[in-house]
């Protein structure tokens, strides 16, 4: 996905975003307008009505949530880099969501395999980034089951492994994540990823994506260390 978007110019990127945007608004549009057409004519018990109403509020709801995801990635991102214990981050972003692996039977483990987990970056975003990657590999366990945390170093590098045995990603889907709007969920926006692309590129950072169907998905996101940076 990294090559795919490199290689695409910047007018078919915006294109892309702009067809994606529209194509993703459209839908609940014309539910919209169905519904308002219908509570015109009038001829529905009041029940009906509010029924109407709450498909019409859920299809708001969502115009609003990509209309707001799409704007906060069209803006220009606002760095906040300052010395972080990435190992800290992390536990942060877990506690967190303590709640979250309980509803859903999941096991968090947190395995760190290096004693330097400095790096620079921006707090609030890194946790983003993290309980976005870690809320992906929940939803892709309806069963429950266990996911792995890892905090390793190579080479100036820091690496949080997110290791999950969810449904995976077909090889043909995986290309595709990353680009905007794409996504296999009836709830998803398939902008997270790209929110989180552009975050770790803030970071001089990336990420790695490997999958297998059925047995579960690793992220791999790849930050310098505190002295790989200086050494840049
Ligand atoms: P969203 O979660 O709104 O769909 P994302 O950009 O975060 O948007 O993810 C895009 C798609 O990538 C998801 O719809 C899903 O198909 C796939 N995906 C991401 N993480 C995982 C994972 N850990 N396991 C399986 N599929 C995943």
């Amino acid at each position: 996905t990294e090559k795919k978007l490199q290689k695409m110019t910047k007018q078919s990127i915006v294109t892309q975003l702009a067809a994606g945007f529209a194509h993703e608004i459209r839908n609940p549009l014309t539910t919209l307008k169905g519904f308002v057409r219908m509570l015109e004519l009038n001829s529905q018990s009041a029940d009906e009505s509010k029924r109407y109403i709450k498909i019409m509020n859920g299809e708001l709801e969502r115009i609003q949530v990509i209309t707001d995801k799409f704007l906060s990635l069209a803006k220009p991102m606002v760095v906040n880099l300052e010395k972080q214990d990435l190992h800290e981050i992390i536990h942060d972003v877990i506690s967190n969501m303590s709640q979250l692996f309980k509803d859903h039977n999941i096991d968090i483990k947190l395995k760190v395999a290096t004693n330097l987990t400095y790096i620079r970056g921006d707090e609030e975003l890194l946790k983003k980034t993290f309980r976005h990657i870690i809320r992906n590999s929940i939803e892709a366990m309806p069963d429950g089951g266990e996911i792995v945390v890892k905090i390793k170093s190579i080479c100036n590098k820091l690496i949080v492994c997110v290791i999950d045995q969810g449904i995976g990603i077909t090889s043909e889907r995986l290309a595709k994540l990353g680009e905007p709007f794409y996504t296999t969920k009836e709830k998803g926006t398939g902008l997270g990823l790209m929110m989180c692309y552009k975050i770790l590129e803030a970071h001089h950072g990336k990420i790695h994506i490997s999958s297998r169907v059925n047995k579960g998905t690793t992220v791999e996101v790849y930050l310098p260390d505190m002295e790989g940076i200086y050494l840049n």
